[in-house]
């Protein structure tokens, strides 16, 4: 997609602090981190919204849930805990319409959310 951050970012048109990269995802920091760690598990394929994964997504998306824990143990988190939360929409505050999972960890993080 032409007008998308976060494929401008996957194409190297806008610089981002990438950490991991293979054939489906690539992972950057965050801009403006929430907490000591806080980076976005992204597709390389726009898919906008959680709304419109489909079946064959399925695998997708289990590789990024395994990403956000396998960083999170890189980082030495994973025993002392994290968060891997995808926002989706309005009430829960997307800005970027390409599905990103956020992984947060470092600090302890308040439940529920804001
Ligand atoms: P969300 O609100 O869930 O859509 O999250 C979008 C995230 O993208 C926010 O946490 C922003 O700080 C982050 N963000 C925005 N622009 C950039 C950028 N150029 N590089 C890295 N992260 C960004
Ligand atoms: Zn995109």
């Amino acid at each position: 997609m032409t007008d998308c951050l976060f494929c401008k970012i996957i194409a190297g048109e806008i610089p981002g602090a990438i950490v991991y990269e293979d054939d489906e995802l690539v992972v950057f920091r965050d801009i403006n981190p929430q907490a000591p760690l806080h980076v976005l598990i992204v597709p390389r394929r726009h898919i906008s919204t959680l709304n419109d994964l489909s079946p064959d997504d399925d695998a997708l998306v289990g590789s990024m849930m395994r990403r956000a824990a396998a960083l999170a143990q890189e980082h030495g988190y994973g025993d002392q805990g994290y968060r891997a939360v995808f926002n989706t929409n309005r009430d829960a505050g997307q800005t970027v319409f390409h599905i990103h999972l956020h992984l947060l960890a470092g600090r302890g993080l308040a439940w529920p959310p804001g």
